[in-house]
């Protein structure tokens, strides 16, 4: 089957290459259908139709913001009652259990709905400025950008979609949107919903590609004035570079190789659980996943044999029967993930648990790796490092507090951390030293669409989700006005009626 996925000025059409690529359920390595692969000219076309629509036909920018809200609404709506369809399509496209997938789609449909509710709230702020130039009201506005160029990573390919989509469309910008090339699918009935709902044509683009070739002209482009991406770090600093000609905005969501430091007086059920969900949840392709335990040295053996217990007895299968965990996204991920468990052996490193693929049973064809957990590492080590994004993770033991946050921070990420203690003041404290952009004290993961979402250092620049997520994508407006005309007496006495 042969989806075409391009949907521009409203028309849904193929890609001008007439090249094909295809889309492959990571369970089973089959195919699942194929998509167009777009050129550099149909990304031109989608980012010339979301040109017009804002800055000629302007029928989404100028929209009444009580109707934009319907319109956001009708979207969350459309969603929720796609929701079992959804998750069942994304589950077999990206791998994910089915009902971590429900829980993308809810999250995504309350996404839309809190972005709705933002379009009413207060939208700019008065100052109290001094007389120099005699009286003046001082005050700022928010504007759309314009035309916003979005790429999204293969995770979380629905609820990314969501994140971007969804307070770009709220700030009244076009947008052209390009989904992870693995995992298209979602977004392709995502586009479907939105063209039912007939927003004004050119206001939402959708283009299917290759990163290199459409999306590199999505950040390229001198018509795109704002380029919002969510991926690896090597990626993200290759769209800043070529951001640079036009000077486009820049939001960019990177990857992280996050600490979660577990102190001697913590829960220890509590802190092994939380672990878990920290490095398993999503088959642990999760940018802010706790890839680096970092753990007081007296509790160390028995943490470790307690998780690599609960490790151990982790389902895998076909993530639409909801086993605990599915297969990684794809054979070249699975493969990368491999090797780094290969680096980690070699390392001297020891691996405790998993360290291989799982090809037992119906898993047999897919790309199925089992939770892996290294003990005795060093701070030098690749697998301490360098961003794994599967399920494996490192384990390092401190004894004083300046040394957990020594370690925590000894990492060229800033995504995400966790500690896990009983002393109150003491997790603030720590907290207080990660140089991170999204800590937790007593839990790991949980994440909500108002608070924002973003990284220090190589993770990233920006925020997504909440009022932030909202602000990057508006331009703010000063506007000062003279409330006392014809009084100006700067060059002078009398001034301009002299
Ligand atoms: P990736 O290889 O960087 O790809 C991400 C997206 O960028 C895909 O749509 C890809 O398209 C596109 N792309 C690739 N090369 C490009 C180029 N030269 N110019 C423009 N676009 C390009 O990342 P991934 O492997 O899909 O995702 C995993 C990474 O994403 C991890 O590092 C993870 O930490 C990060 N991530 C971060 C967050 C966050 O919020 N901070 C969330 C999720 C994931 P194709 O697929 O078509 O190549
Ligand atoms: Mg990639």
């Amino acid at each position: 089957m042969k989806v075409k996925g391009n949907y521009i000025n409203g028309e849904w059409t193929g890609a001008s290459s007439g090249k094909w690529r295809s889309v492959i359920n990571p369970a089973t390595g089959q195919e699942i259908c194929q998509i167009c692969d777009s050129t550099k000219e149909d990304v031109r076309k989608a980012i010339d139709a979301a040109k017009r629509s804002f800055y000629e036909t302007r029928e989404w920018r100028d929209l009444c913001p009580r109707e934009r809200v319907d319109f956001m609404l009708r979207i969350a709506d459309g969603i929720a009652a796609k929701k079992d369809e959804l998750a069942i399509l994304e589950s077999r496209n990206n791998g994910k259990p089915l009902r971590e997938a429900e829980n993308d789609v809810t999250d995504a449909v309350h996404c839309f709905r809190y972005y709705a509710g933002i379009i009413s709230k207060p939208s700019g702020e008065v100052y109290r400025v001094n007389k120099d130039f005699g009286e003046m009201h001082s005050y700022t506005v928010r504007e759309p950008i314009g035309v916003c160029a979005q790429i999204t990573p293969w995770n979380y390919p629905l609820l990314m979609a969501a994140w971007k989509i969804a307070p770009a469309l709220a700030a009244g910008n076009s947008i052209v949107f390009k989904p992870s090339s693995n995992t298209p699918l979602s977004s392709v009935r995502l586009f479907e919903i939105l063209d039912e709902l007939k927003l004004p044509k050119g206001t939402v683009n959708l283009v299917l590609g290759s990163g290199n070739v459409a999306g590199q002209e999505m950040a390229e482009n001198p018509d795109v004035d704002m380029i919002s991406f969510t991926g690896s770090t090597p990626v993200g600093q290759s769209i800043a570079h070529a951001a640079v000609g036009n000077l486009k905005r820049v939001g960019l969501e990177l990857g992280g190789k996050s600490p979660n430091i577990i102190f001697a007086d913590a829960d220890f059920e509590g802190a092994v659980e939380w672990a878990m969900i920290g490095i398993f949840f999503n088959q642990g392709e999760v940018c802010s996943a706790g890839s680096r335990i970092i753990i007081e040295k007296s509790i160390k053996d028995k943490f470790v044999k307690r998780l690599a217990e609960r490790a151990n007895a982790i389902t895998l299968g076909d993530p639409v029967k909801n086993p605990d965990m599915g297969p990684l996204v794809s054979e070249e991920h699975m493969n990368t993930v491999l090797e780094y468990i290969e680096i980690g052996k070699q390392e001297g490193a020891k691996c405790v648990c998993g360290g291989e693929r799982y090809v037992e049973g119906d898993c047999a064809d897919g790309y199925f790796v089992r939770p892996t957990i290294f003990d005795d590492c060093t701070p030098d080590m690749r697998i301490v490092k360098e961003e794994i994004f599967g399920p494996v993770v490192t384990v390092q033991t401190f004894e004083t507090e300046e040394e957990a946050v020594a370690l925590a921070n000894d990492t060229s990420y800033g995504l995400a951390g966790a500690v896990f203690t009983a002393d109150g003041a003491r997790g603030l404290r720590i907290v207080n030293e990660i140089r991170a952009g999204i800590t937790w004290i007593n839990c790991y993961n949980p994440t909500f669409n108002e608070a924002p979402w973003g990284g220090y250092k190589l993770s990233g620049i920006g925020r997504e989700l909440g009022v932030h997520g909202f602000e990057e994508y508006q331009e703010i407006k000063q506007v000062n006005i003279n409330l006392t005309p014809g009084k100006l007496g700067w060059y002078g006495e009398g001034g301009a009626n002299r």
